[in-house]
């Protein structure tokens, strides 16, 4: 039988573990920084920040770009279910474009055809690894002032014509659960190179709590 997943877990791994355990933070330590920086760094963005999940992470960028009730996000039918539910979790509604035979992903084409006055984003997923032509929905994005976010889940580590996923759209989700490329057990992350978006994620992750003395 084919397994659903088997991760792999070293020497090295379960040391890295062992220390955190005897250290003062087993949560949101110094650890969480480092990883942040160098998820950011390998993917050539500014910032990361991580969250308990890919799914949490998903609910911080739609609350980051300020998607709630009404709104309507253009997404792929082909993805896991958090893609989608974390959209009515703002109180917005997912729109579903069809996706490309040869790829697996969304057809720019049919995205456009689907944008109304209410749409406010277009969430697309790297399926099963493959990048999506970010190029094209960059174009789409930036032309009906759409949030764009990607959903990279699978594809951490991938690029698109010399382009590493997680450099290009406003903010990229990656998922470290078992059955992606990099597990954490549980985690995910976003990163991005705006800096509002940035804050605004950190806001999110702290239930608004702000620990800045000015
Ligand atoms: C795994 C996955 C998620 C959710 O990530 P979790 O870390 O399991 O919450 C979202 N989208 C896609 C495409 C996924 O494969």
């Amino acid at each position: 039988m084919i397994p659903y997943s088997r991760q792999f877990i070293d020497k090295d791994d379960i040391e890295e573990v062992v220390k955190v355990l005897k250290s003062p933070f087993i949560t949101q330590g110094p650890k969480t920084k480092e990883f942040e920086e160098v998820v950011a760094r390998y993917c050539g963005a500014k910032y990361a920040v991580s969250f308990s999940s890919g799914t949490a992470a998903l609910q911080g960028a739609y609350y980051s770009a300020r998607i709630g009730k009404g709104d309507e996000i253009i997404t792929s039918p082909l993805t896991f279910a958090s893609t989608s539910n974390m959209i009515l979790a703002c109180g917005a509604k997912p729109v579903f474009a069809d996706i490309e035979i040869d790829t697996g992903n969304l057809d720019p084409q049919d995205v456009l055809k689907k944008i109304t006055r209410k749409t406010k984003a277009v969430a697309v997923v790297d399926y099963a690894g493959l990048p999506v032509d970010i190029f094209s929905f960059k174009k789409i994005a930036t032309k009906h002032n759409l949030a764009l976010i990607e959903d990279a889940a699978h594809s951490l580590g991938a690029s698109y014509k010399g382009k590493k996923v997680g450099s290009m759209a406003d903010m990229t989700m990656f998922s470290f659960h078992p059955v992606k490329s990099v597990t954490t057990g549980e985690g995910g992350i976003i990163v991005t190179n705006d800096k509002k978006k940035y804050e605004k994620l950190i806001l999110f992750r702290s239930h608004g709590i702000i620990k800045d003395s000015k």
